[in-house]
């Protein structure tokens, strides 16, 4: 096992991968901005270092500083968390060549995943259903991007091969709106992503985003830890989730688990991974894979028992995996509320000084929040703050216990989504569940 591990990262996700290390008797460093000179992670952590001033891109983003600050320190391993470089193939190469652990997948499998059509190409190949559309990225010829789309059915969607976080994607109802929207994709995902490669899929009028969740070792071994719904999402951005998915049948689950983990062994992947669907009239389809820990990952651990980012950390080790799929028991129901410091309903940020903060607790709730009254919220970064987890026997307790604590939950200082949550818990068709990606804009907009 590692001696130190650097945690590439900053705010809950920090905080997370600081208490893991701390359980396995791993001694942290913690890089940070100028503007997190005061988090919690920092003074909890062994060493810390700052790795330059607030924005990103001279901070969280700097390879150089981050891989310095490993020097310096003796780190044997760098944890990227979510965000930032944890899906940069070339941070993760440039790491491996420095000498130190890259805690997820090899640089190789990070670049194939990254690029969406390849990743479409590697999953088709291993038996993972996708969602219909070009085989591949679109041609130049417009006459056969025409008859693509004219045998792939409008809607269709057209989607950077290098896209990410809900951005690079054009839908398009109309014949006559097809070609402009493919130049204005190209053109867009060309001087956003650097790659103006783009491909179309059949556009699902009413999904559901459905994930699953896979670990995997250096030594062939792979499993599935059941999956989330994540499909309360307002602008692509996911807000609620939970595990399991409601009223999804058990077996296609499985199949589909085993689809991911057939792919794991194909791909030769490592580490922690999520396998991202839609899931309409019964069908699961292929959207992309995310190559690190998702912020959502804490309802799979209350539901297996599994700490997922100790398996991280164990798998970067060369350990085998502790788990076979037979050991993976989905126990009870668990949701998690994602608080944004913003306002509930305008969605505008609400960056500033916290004056109380009082958390939740009891009874199957679990709060990760690297905030205290007294902090400062940057406006630098994602306006996250928290996530509130609860935990029931069944997805009905889980939703009272979620409510008793959001209820009794004091942020003063400034807005967050507490109410946005507050309403999503009591409406019907949540209760309900099983609503679509398009739900909660529909109600936000108040056709619903
Ligand atoms: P990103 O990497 O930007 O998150 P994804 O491919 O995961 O991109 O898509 C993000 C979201 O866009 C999905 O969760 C879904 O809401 C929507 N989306 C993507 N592809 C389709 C599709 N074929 N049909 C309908 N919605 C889609």
């Amino acid at each position: 096992m590692f001696d130190k591990i650097l945690i590439a990262n900053r705010g809950e996700i920090a905080l997370r991968v600081l208490r893991a290390c701390r359980e396995l008797g791993i001694r942290t460093v913690a890089v940070h901005s100028e503007a997190d000179n005061e988090a919690k992670y920092v003074k909890l952590a062994d060493e810390s270092v700052c790795i330059g001033p607030a924005p990103s891109a001279q901070s969280y983003l700097n390879i150089p500083r981050i891989i310095a600050a490993a020097e310096v320190t003796d780190a044997e391993a760098i944890h990227p968390g979510y965000g930032f470089l944890s899906e940069n193939a070339d941070f993760a190469e440039r790491v491996e060549s420095s000498g130190f652990v890259f805690i997820g997948p090899r640089p190789e499998t990070i670049a194939l995943m990254g690029d969406k059509v390849c990743a479409k190409d590697a999953m088709k190949a291993a038996g993972v259903p996708c969602v219909p559309g070009s085989d591949g990225a679109l041609p130049d010829d417009p006459k056969e991007i025409v008859k693509m789309a004219r045998s792939v059915g409008y809607p269709v969607i057209i989607k950077a091969a290098g896209g990410g976080g809900g951005r690079g994607m054009r839908v398009v109802h109309t014949e006559a709106a097809l070609i402009s929207a493919v130049t204005t994709t190209r053109t867009e995902a060309g001087a956003a992503f650097g790659n103006p490669t783009v491909y179309m899929e059949k556009y699902l009028e009413n999904p559901r985003h459905i994930e699953i969740q896979v670990l995997a070792d250096q030594h062939g071994h792979a499993i599935y830890l059941g999956e989330r719904d994540c499909s309360m999402q307002r602008r692509h951005q996911k807000v609620l989730e939970e595990a399991p998915a409601p009223g999804i049948d058990r077996k296609l689950i499985a199949k589909v688990g085993d689809s991911c983990v057939a792919a794991c062994q194909r791909i030769g992947y490592r580490g922690a991974g999520t396998f991202e669907f839609l899931y309409e009239n019964g069908q699961f389809f292929f959207i992309e894979m995310n190559t690190r820990v998702q912020v959502e990952h804490p309802v799979t651990e209350l539901i297996t028992g599994v700490d997922i980012v100790q398996e991280q950390i164990r798998i970067a080790a060369g350990e085998k995996l502790r788990y076979t799929q037979k050991d993976v028991h989905l126990r009870g129901h668990s949701i998690e509320c994602r608080i944004n410091a913003e306002d509930p309903f305008k969605f505008t940020p609400s960056p500033g000084k916290i004056l109380s903060w009082h958390t939740p607790g009891g009874p199957g709730i679990r709060v990760d929040s690297h905030v205290y009254a007294g902090y400062t919220v940057p406006p630098h970064y994602d306006s996250m703050i928290g996530k509130v987890i609860a935990y029931g026997d069944t997805r009905e307790q889980a939703i009272r216990r979620m409510r008793v604590a959001l209820s009794e939950m004091v942020v003063d200082g400034i807005k967050t989504n507490i109410p946005l949550h507050q309403e999503l818990l009591v409406d019907t068709h949540f209760v309900q569940g099983g609503t679509s990606i398009h739900y909660l804009e529909k109600k936000l907009a108040g056709q619903s």
